[in-house]
């Protein structure tokens, strides 16, 4: 064992949307970044849980609030991993491949299979992370840190207070076990849902998607299928209660599903239950394999062409920060001087119930903000988050948790993090968040 140490300016904790764009912003600011990441690839649950598609904004226009978002939706039309704006079909497995290429060209130095397992402070800052690999135990010195590990590792590491679940009794929201089929013919299988669907088969779009859920208020084409093979005992119930599948560009043979869905397990950072998930997860993909062959036309070849390595955690540890952005002001659409993001996405609550409704409230513009200080750690001064992580509450970050967001608060921690090693700051706390945005937005971020 080698231990070996490293250092740099800015140290970014997980490679997921949060910090793969986090390390890409750094790095286009010209500081030193090290991205770590425990697996093979960036993209995190984006690649690795497979989700697909990228949400939309609600805001018209789709503005992302990020100049990095843009380029890798252009670049994922030029390789045929999206189509039109490429802001909404996406392939999971192109999309990390993409990343990879953006940190490279950008001299991000990664360090993948490679676990933070801890930090080290000297009073309120941290001096390096403590991480484990094939070669040892090792250590990464920086200025500036980001946890963008999802499930905000480094702050619990660190010891810090923490957000978790919503503010009743701490429950987190459902995980699932995305996968993707392939050998599917396609055409068959639009010919079958369309004439469900309307009464006769329809052209096929280029892509699209479906659902069945139990919500007995909606009608969906293939519900009255997924009861008859609940009655013969070829599916279970919690099969029906969530299932949903979206075509992958470039994939013509290929349909990714968002299930099976777990709706009874709360606690989406206790290793056993993303054991159980796992191991439960691949049996029901196997039910629904069997189901489709039997019941489906399109699927008689149909195999099973990727299983999610990360189970699809939506909501999990969140960081205390300078500002916990509320519920209320997600709903009320907050306006914020050091605004770094702006989304009108609905709030989208999963369980048995589908919890997914607009954002009624208006304040004069339809969407809300999530201030810088969102992102800046409470108590530490030279610690940021970015990602699902945030400093949100429950039903916020069941709002803000989506792809382009990420994407836009990665942009802004690393942007951050760069200006205030430029200015020398001894601590993040008060940094001004509107010349994140101005710098953002001088790299070609667009906002509403
Ligand atoms: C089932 C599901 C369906 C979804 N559907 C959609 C959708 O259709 N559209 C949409 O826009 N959004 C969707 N979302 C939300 C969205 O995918 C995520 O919220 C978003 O991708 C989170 O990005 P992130 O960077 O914050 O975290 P993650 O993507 O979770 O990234 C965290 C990264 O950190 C790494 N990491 C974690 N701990 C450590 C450690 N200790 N050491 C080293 N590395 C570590 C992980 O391996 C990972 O790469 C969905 C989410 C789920 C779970």
């Amino acid at each position: 064992m080698t231990n070996k140490t490293y250092s740099c300016d800015i140290v970014v904790c997980g490679a997921g949307t949060a910090g793969a764009v986090a390390a890409i912003a750094a790095a286009d600011q010209g500081k030193n970044v090290i991205l770590i990441e425990q697996y093979g690839i960036p993209g995190g649950s984006a690649t690795l849980s497979l989700v697909t598609p990228l949400m939309h904004t609600g805001i018209k226009g789709n503005p992302m609030c990020s100049y990095i978002s843009d380029e890798i939706n252009r670049r994922a039309v030029e390789c045929g991993a999206s189509i039109e704006k490429g802001d909404c079909w996406l392939d999971p497995m192109m999309l990390g491949i993409i990343l990879e290429e953006m940190l490279m060209e950008r001299g991000v130095k990664v360090l993948y299979h490679t676990t933070v397992i801890g930090a080290e402070k000297d009073g309120n800052a941290i001096t390096c992370v403590n991480i484990f690999n094939k070669s040892g135990h090792g250590k990464v010195f920086g200025k500036i840190f980001i946890d963008a590990t999802g499930d905000c590792d480094l702050c619990a590491l660190l010891e810090l207070p923490m957000l978790h679940g919503n503010e009743e009794n701490g429950k987190n929201q459902p995980v699932s076990l995305r996968y993707v089929l392939g050998g599917i013919d396609t055409d068959a299988f639009w010919a079958f849902y369309s004439e469900k669907e309307t009464g006769s088969p329809t052209p096929r779009p280029v892509q699209y998607c479906g659902a069945v859920t139990t919500d007995e208020k909606r009608q969906f084409p293939l519900r009255p299928l997924f009861y008859l093979a609940i009655e013969a005992g070829d599916l279970m119930y919690d099969d029906a209660v969530y299932w949903q599948f979206f075509t992958l560009p470039g994939r013509n043979d290929a349909i990714a599903f968002n299930c099976p869905e777990f709706f009874d397990l709360h606690d989406a950072d206790d290793a056993e239950n993303l054991t159980f998930v796992q191991l439960e997860g691949k049996k029901a993909i196997m039910r629904q394999l069997k189901f489709y062959k039997k019941y489906i036309p399109g699927f008689e070849n149909a195999y099973i062409a990727q299983i999610s390595t990360m189970v699809g955690v939506r909501e999990s540890r969140r960081a205390v920060t300078d500002h916990i952005v509320t519920n209320n002001e997600c709903l009320a659409h907050m306006q914020f001087d050091d605004a770094i993001c702006q989304s009108n996405y609905p709030v989208d609550i999963h369980g048995r119930k589908l919890n997914t409704f607009e954002i009624l409230e208006d304040s004069g513009k339809p969407y809300y903000e999530i201030p810088l200080r969102a992102l800046i750690v409470k108590d530490v001064d030279n610690l940021l988050v970015a990602g699902r992580n945030l400093g949100a509450e429950f039903v916020a970050q069941s709002s803000i948790r989506v792809i382009p967001t990420c994407r836009a608060m990665g942009e802004a921690a690393g942007i951050c993090a760069s200006l205030a090693i430029d200015q020398g700051l001894a601590s993040l706390h008060g940094f001004d968040g509107a010349l994140v945005r101005e710098e953002m937005i001088k790299r070609g971020a667009i906002f509403a």
